[in-house]
């Protein structure tokens, strides 16, 4: 048996998050991380292997941002927690005890009760680099793919298939059950301009379509939709979303919520026990704006939330705010992101809403190299302005704008402060000062809220 202090379960985002937090809050604490695989994904990075990035083993996390922050690891599958004696197994005989556990379990591929998933060449977006490989090898050969779920995994995952140069005669299939692809994510405008995106670059759009079988004998051959219609396809990536893994929590008698999530405080701590907490995709979550349970899962969240842990381990110093959800993605050469509620969202959660919509380029003036024409739409409440959401395209500077937007969000900033942000701008670096996307959509709402 081996000794430590403070005991976390998971390698991926969540997991070392904590870690290094707990190091800097508590030198003087022997942390120990333990995790299944030998080798852990970057989990965003992973559609990028099929072709920007090319292969798993190049996106993965280095082992140094633990050994950095003398956080010891142990390879191994946790197979029991005992909470009474405070001990975790491993799979590998290894038996550590602990004085705090962080479970930072994540989360696993959900699958949906469609026949025929389990056929050959049928592939899920596992967190597994021998599975992934495997995949890869499979897409060398093949003519026909189709993806199931059109959300960012699935989107991604379509356009490198469609840029990786091997795949160039090979044809790339999202079918999506909305209207839209992108849609829980995105308002109208963005979700079909992604979609317009995928299309000129050979990506084939399926909307309103249900997958009703995986066909074929041992390998997969094609899929059926609900319409009747039948795809030809000779692999398939189900990308249709996760689950929280939790399976080591309720066999420890943890307690679950309605999303299948292990229960937590605000603290994080989870409500049996307040020596173990949890962080991450297996945490339960609430949105920051209804303090509804949410379904949210993106390594933005997990990391604060594991920040939340490293710091509360011996003493509470934050709580959870609940989840803004902040996110942003790249199909071809157009960058898509958003922050907090889409318009959409916030009119169905019943709020009295502005929306401003500014357009332009991201340099100034246009000719700059690199510009690139941004679009944002920023969502107010009427009410005292306070924003409560935005949605852009535009180039890379998207990413940044989304967090500065979801910051704001998050610190209940109002169109009066937005549009009195004193932006340090430059001509090969960002907008004009005089038409600054984030300060003029400010504007715009106030003068609609007058
Ligand atoms: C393809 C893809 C793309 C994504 N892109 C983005 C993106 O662009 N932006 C974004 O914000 N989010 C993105 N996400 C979501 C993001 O990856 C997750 O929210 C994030 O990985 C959650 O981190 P986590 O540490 O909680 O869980 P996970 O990443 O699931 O990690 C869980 C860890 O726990 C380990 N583990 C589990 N059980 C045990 C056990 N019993 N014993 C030992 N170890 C165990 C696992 O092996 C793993 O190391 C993406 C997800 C996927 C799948």
């Amino acid at each position: 048996m081996t000794e430590a202090d403070v005991v976390i379960i998971g390698g991926s985002a969540a997991g070392p998050t904590a870690g290094i937090s707990c190091r800097r809050r508590y030198p003087e604490k022997k942390v120990t991380l333990v995790r299944k695989e030998e080798k852990v994904l970057v989990p965003c990075g992973i559609p990028y292997i099929v072709g920007t990035v090319g292969s798993p083993e190049k996106n993965l996390i280095p082992d140094t941002l633990l050994s950095n922050n003398d956080i010891e690891l142990v390879k191994g599958e946790v197979v029991a927690i005992d909470r009474e004696k405070k001990l975790v197994s491993t799979d590998g005989g290894d038996v550590i005890s602990y004085d705090k556990l962080v479970l930072a379990t994540g989360s696993l591929p959900l699958e949906l009760p469609i026949p025929g998933l389990d056929k050959e060449n049928v592939f899920f977006v596992k967190k597994d680099v021998d599975y992934l490989q495997g995949m890869m090898g499979t897409l060398e050969s093949v003519k026909d793919v189709v993806i199931i779920g059109g959300g960012f995994i699935g989107v991604e995952f379509a356009d490198e298939c469609r840029k990786h140069r091997h795949y160039e005669d090979c044809s790339v299939t999202i079918v999506e059950l909305l209207p839209f692809c992108l849609e829980l994510a995105l308002d109208e405008e963005f979700c079909q301009e992604a979609e317009a995106v995928l299309t000129e670059n050979g990506v084939k759009v399926l909307k309103n379509k249900k997958v009703e079988a995986v066909l074929g004998n041992n390998k997969v051959s094609g899929v059926k939709l609900a319409s009747g219609e039948e795809l030809k396809a000779d692999v398939v990536i189900v990308g249709v979303g996760a689950r929280p893994n939790t399976e080591l929590a309720s066999k420890a008698g943890l307690e679950l919520g309605p999303t299948k999530a292990i229960k937590v405080d605000r603290y994080m701590r989870t409500l049996a026990d307040d020596s173990v907490f949890a962080c991450g995709d297996c945490a339960e979550k609430t949105s920051f704006f209804s303090g509804k349970l949410s379904r949210l899962m993106l390594a933005s969240i997990a990391t604060a939330e594991a920040r939340i842990v490293g710091a509360n381990l011996y003493g509470t110093c934050y709580h959870n705010c609940g989840a803004v959800g902040v996110f942003s993605t790249k199909i071809g050469e157009r960058a898509f992101g958003c922050a907090g509620l889409s318009e959409s969202a916030a009119i169905k959660d019943g709020l009295n809403i502005v929306t401003a919509k500014v357009a332009g380029p991201d340099r100034h003036p246009s000719s700059m190299p690199g510009a690139t024409d941004v679009k944002l739409k920023l969502v107010f409440c009427k009410e005292k302005g306070l924003l409560v959401g935005g949605g852009a395209s535009g180039g890379s500077s998207i990413g940044e704008l989304m967090n500065v937007v979801g910051a704001c969000i998050q610190h209940s900033v109002t169109a009066y402060d937005i549009a009195l942000f004193q932006m340090g701008t430059h001509p090969a670096l960002t907008a004009s000062p005089i038409p600054y996307h984030l300060v003029n959509a400010a504007e715009l709402a106030i003068k609609a809220m007058r």
